[in-house]
């Protein structure tokens, strides 16, 4: 039996943190990443009483500053982990299934070249091998092209070296969004979630973990949450969490920086996803997506705090090199970056490996007091992790609880806003709603990335924004165009404020949109605009305000290079 559904409303976050020390939870996760979000899901939909909180907005650590790359494990197989290789496959699929509006198949290109990682029989093979193992469907298994038709297709490529390329698939996704909508479906299950709530230190029975005091961020007032289960998914910052708990070992994070950096599509103007060879012996990716193309990654240990890695001058010119090596035309410079992030790679030690030798992988860690520890892993592998830690949940509470535990079953549940029979729907569904709001202003293209970002729920949004257009009183001194944008915008911000926690401006513009990387001048001219919006709906006090506001300065800070002002 599942809970009552909860809205995820920035209107409810008192009541939910209320609700949370009203009766003991069964299971209190520690972090919103796509890890604890996971963990919520696959619980609550088992059945058990779930709060999770987090002391930053969902997906504000590593979990929005990815790839944004659903893998299908073709890095594996370099290391011959064949089962690893089937398993993320696996995972692949069942994610495109349940959330397509959101996780999408990506054509990508491996240029072969000259003394590269992989030869042209080895890429041949081994994206043959790939496909049978991963289970990729008939059409979406590798092509190989001659040197020819890759320079052809791919004319940017630096043609000296170049010797032919492989055709593969990956499927892109938006990681803080992947994020949002296992928080949304949690809540459908009855999961209490909350954003800025710091756990700031745990409660013990007899040497027992039984809860933590929990501080709401905004308004300091702190809440006793007693579980019988605690898990810590708190990605970079694990291990200040098991120090509070005195439980750290040898085994430790190690915390490796990874920065990516968006130019206009035009400055690189790639026709596919191309993952490509760096001299150093590393490979990087360049991604086109809504008018940029964006390039990463790097791998280098970081020591700094978790909460705000930035971009730096040598990370950004070992990507610009990185790109003119292999893309010789393009001559990228520093002032051709519209934007850029940083995230923090929570890794699991092992001496004598440097940093991008070391697993991916992710292992649970128990400790003499309870507390239970998920560390490591991928966007990518997500569910099955979550699955994993709750088994163990389940069997520790199976000892006191008369009730049993449905198994494990989120492989078959559809996130919110994924409802669609068939991902072949998702286009049919844009078609539907282009139909039926076209004529009242609102464009395809905007209908498309809405669907993109919200799938099914985004009919509720253009409902709003169509009834907001019809009356005429609204916002009329904006051209019509820009009338619509405004309208669209506002009935955009008020489904997040309603079903998405959103309680700053970043929250909204980096976090939900992605706007301040993509779309950074239209970010930047609405950010005000949106900033009052919220303060008013949430009638929010003077301080709260400027400490929203500042927060969304330090983030355009972080997402810009120091030495390109605005
Ligand atoms: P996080 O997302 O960091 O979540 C931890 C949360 O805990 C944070 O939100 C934090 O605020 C919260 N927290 C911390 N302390 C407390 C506290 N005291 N109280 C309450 N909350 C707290 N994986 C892929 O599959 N595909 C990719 O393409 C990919 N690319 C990557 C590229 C880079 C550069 C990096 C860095 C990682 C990439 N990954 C990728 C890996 C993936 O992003 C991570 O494995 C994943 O996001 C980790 O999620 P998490 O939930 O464990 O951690």
């Amino acid at each position: 039996m599942t809970g009552e559904p909860k809205l995820l409303s920035s209107f409810r976050r008192v009541d939910y943190l209320d609700d949370m020390c009203q009766q003991p939870l069964d299971l209190l996760v520690v972090g919103g990443g796509i890890t604890g979000a996971g963990i919520a899901l696959d619980a609550a939909s088992r059945g058990l009483r779930v709060g999770l909180v987090d002391k930053q907005d969902f997906a504000a650590g590593t979990s929005s500053r990815s790839t944004k790359l659903i893998h299908g494990g073709l890095r594996y197989l370099k290391q011959r982990e064949f089962g690893l290789v089937r398993e993320v496959g696996r995972e692949r699929a069942i994610l495109h299934r349940n959330a397509p509006h959101l996780v999408r198949p990506e054509q990508m290109l491996l240029p072969v070249i000259q003394a590269g990682t992989y030869g042209r029989w080895a890429t041949s093979a081994g994206l043959w091998l790939y496909d049978r193992l991963a289970g990729v469907d008939t059409a979406e298994r590798r092509r190989m092209w001659s040197r020819h038709q890759t320079a052809e297709q791919e004319p940017l490529l630096r043609t000296d070296i170049l010797r032919g390329g492989g055709l593969y698939y990956e499927y892109r996704t938006d990681d803080a969004r992947l994020t949002m909508e296992v928080l949304k479906t949690a809540a459908q299950f009855g999961a209490l979630c909350v954003n800025y709530a710091a756990v700031t230190d745990w409660t013990y029975e007899d040497g027992a973990i039984c809860g933590a005091t929990v501080v709401d961020a905004w308004s300091q007032k702190a809440y006793h949450v007693r579980a019988q289960v605690v898990v810590n998914a708190t990605g970079p910052w694990t291990d200040a969490l098991r120090s509070l708990d005195g439980s750290l070992s040898d085994k430790r994070l190690y915390l490796t920086k990874g920065i990516h950096i968006v130019v206009p599509h035009d400055r690189l103007p790639v026709r596919h996803s191309i993952y490509f060879d760096v001299s150093d012996g590393r490979m990087a990716f360049a991604i086109p997506r809504e008018g940029c193309t964006y390039i990463g990654t790097t791998d280098t240990p970081y020591q700094g705090d978790p909460q705000q890695p930035a971009l730096s001058t040598p990370d950004v010119e070992y990507l610009l090199n990185a790109v003119n090596a292999m893309f010789p035309s393009a001559q990228l410079v520093a002032n051709d970056i519209h934007s850029g992030w940083a995230g923090v790679r929570p890794l699991i030690y092992e001496a004598g490996k440097s940093a991008s030798e070391l697993s991916r992988k992710d292992e649970i860690f128990g400790s003499r007091s309870g507390l239970i520890t998920i560390a490591g892993g991928k966007l990518t592998g997500y569910r099955k992790m979550a699955q994993r830690v709750v088994d163990r949940v389940v069997q520790r509470l199976s000892a006191t609880h008369q009730r049993p535990f449905a198994p494990c079953w989120t492989d078959r549940i559809a996130l919110s806003g994924g409802a669609f029979d068939h991902p072949r729907q998702v286009p049919t569904f844009i078609d539907q709603l282009t139909e039926t709001y076209l004529d009242r202003g609102i464009s395809a293209a905007s209908i498309t990335s809405l669907v993109h970002r919200y799938g099914t729920n985004t009919a509720a949004i253009l409902e709003a924004a169509a009834h907001a257009l019809a009356d005429p009183s609204m916002q009329t001194d904006l051209s019509a165009s820009k009338r619509v944008h405004r309208i669209l915008l506002k009935a955009e911000l008020q489904y997040t404020l309603d079903h998405e926690m959103v309680h700053t401006v970043s929250d909204f513009l980096l976090r939900r949109t992605s706007m301040l990387l993509f779309h950074r001048h239209l970010a930047l001219a609405a950010a005000d605009f949106l900033h009052d919006e919220i303060v008013h709906a949430m009638g929010q006090s003077a301080t709260d305000a400027v400490i929203a506001r500042r927060q969304f300065d330090l983030d355009c800070a972080a997402t810009m290079l120091p030495a390109i002002a605005e």
